[in-house]
């Protein structure tokens, strides 16, 4: 299969081309089609398998098919693709995807973002713009400004959607379809199916078509991983041991919390391992600082929160650490999904202390498949140590804080995930859609 297959413009596969894609991934070769047909999807796809251009690259052939445009109060022809994301970090990767496969269109994207200075937006949005990547919070701060018009969106696509609705931006989303034209094609992108995206999909989809990629929760063959036993006081030399021995260049390590992210950057920095944090504590700038730095290989160690690395596309990445093992376990698939990805290998590795067994149990039951552990020498767990609650960090369903708005980057929260609620289905057993 070939993208010329796929019947998109020349224009989308020279682009396609450019970048080194021989082949579409599977999630192209079935979404594209779907897409290209008008119809409605519910798509289950997890990052790294390619599914931003399965709805980019016949989201972009359909608005450029489009020639009779009719022009808005400004001069130019209104918005005609909204694409919501929930992290910041994701948003612009995408809105950078678009516009790699866009390059040779006449089409103009625009992302839009909180957390920076929202003139700047104003100053774009006065001028064309067709196709509109933003997350929630700052679309809604600019339609109660009145400087967004979404009243001519033509396709709506809700990416990462189950990631937006564990952020509590349920209302921010139907405060937004409620601002959309009826009239609309609606793509819908998930990486794990719940209740709650059933919910969403039986009020947002007509007629969907459904696919799914990988089967939900099953952690890519290609990243091989390990677990290390490791005393609670000892995991930080740990790692910068494991760092050292076995020269790992480019590491993503996650924790459980945005103090231990700072805590962490300092004390890798005494043993002169160099490494930046994202979350969402730090300024924008500050996190786009640390990713680009990351991922042009001058940073050796990226450290992240769960909702800030939520998506980063950071492509070959060979180390991702688990310095804390996630309170939700769904988290431990995408944490590792960040590498061995597009078919490279890679290495996943867990330090996991006695106080977090019972997380362990839950993330091999939801894979299910039993995590080997080692112990090094020195830093071993010492078994008889009680087990101590774990006090902090993201949960599931977080409720919003003050405002409607929910925490945007930065989601804490609510009661511990009970296995009924962690319970997944598949698309496909669950929900009674039709083929467009
Ligand atoms: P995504 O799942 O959209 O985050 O994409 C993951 C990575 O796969 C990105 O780095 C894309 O550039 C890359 N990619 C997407 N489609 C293809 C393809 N057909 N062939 C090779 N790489 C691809």
């Amino acid at each position: 299969m070939s993208f010329s297959n796929l019947g998109l413009s020349n224009e989308i596969i020279r682009a396609v081309n450019e970048l080194g894609y021989t082949e579409p991934t599977p999630i192209q070769i079935q979404a594209i089609p779907a897409v290209l047909s008008g119809c409605d999807l519910l798509a289950g796809a997890q990052t790294g398998t390619g599914k931003t251009a399965g709805f980019t690259l016949p989201l972009l052939h359909r608005l450029s098919s489009d020639k009779n445009l009719k022009t808005t109060s400004n001069g130019y022809p209104p918005i005609r693709a909204l694409i919501l994301t929930p992290t910041r970090e994701l948003a612009a990767q995408v809105e950078s995807s678009v516009c790699d496969y866009g390059k040779y269109l006449n089409l103009k994207t625009m992302v839009m973002f909180g957390g920076v200075s929202i003139n700047p937006q104003k100053r774009l949005l006065k001028g064309r713009v067709d196709i509109l990547v933003a997350t929630p919070g700052r679309l809604l701060d600019h339609v109660e400004q009145g400087t967004v018009n979404l009243s001519q969106i033509e396709i709506l696509v809700l990416d990462e959607a189950d990631r937006m609705l564990d952020m509590g931006f349920i209302r921010d989303i139907r405060r937004i379809l409620s601002l959309l034209p009826k009239q609309r094609q609606n793509l819908l992108f998930f990486a794990t199916f719940s209740e709650k995206i059933k919910a969403l999909a039986a009020g947002l989809l007509n007629r969907p078509q459904t696919i799914e990629v990988a089967r939900r929760n099953i952690t890519a063959e290609t990243v091989a991983q390990k677990v290390y036993k490791v005393d609670r006081d000892k995991k930080r030399q740990l790692l910068a041991h494991l760092i050292r021995q076995d020269n790992w260049y480019q590491v993503l390590v996650f924790t459980r919390t945005k103090y231990g992210a700072d805590r962490l950057v300092k004390q890798l920095g005494d043993d002169r391992i160099q490494a930046l944090a994202i979350h969402g504590n730090k300024s924008q700038p500050a996190r786009t600082h640390a990713l680009a730095k990351f991922k042009n290989g001058s940073l050796q160690v990226l450290v992240a929160t769960d909702i800030a690395a939520r998506g980063l596309d950071i492509s070959e990445l060979p180390h991702v650490v688990n310095f804390d093992l996630p309170n939700v376990p769904e988290d431990y698939v995408h944490r590792i999904g960040r590498t061995g990805r597009a078919g490279a290998s890679g290495e996943a590795v867990s330090l996991v202390s006695v106080d977090e067994y019972h997380l362990l149990a839950d993330i091999e039951k939801l894979i299910q498949k039993r995590l080997p552990f080692e112990i090094v020498a020195g830093f071993g767990a010492n078994l008889p140590t009680k087990p101590q609650e774990i006090p902090n960090g993201r949960k599931e369903n977080p409720k919003p804080k003050g405002r409607k708005r929910p925490a945007r980057s930065n989601a804490t929260g609510s009661p511990k995930t009970s296995a009924k609620q962690s319970a997944r289905r598949t698309v496909a057993s669950s929900l009674p859609t039709q083929k467009c």
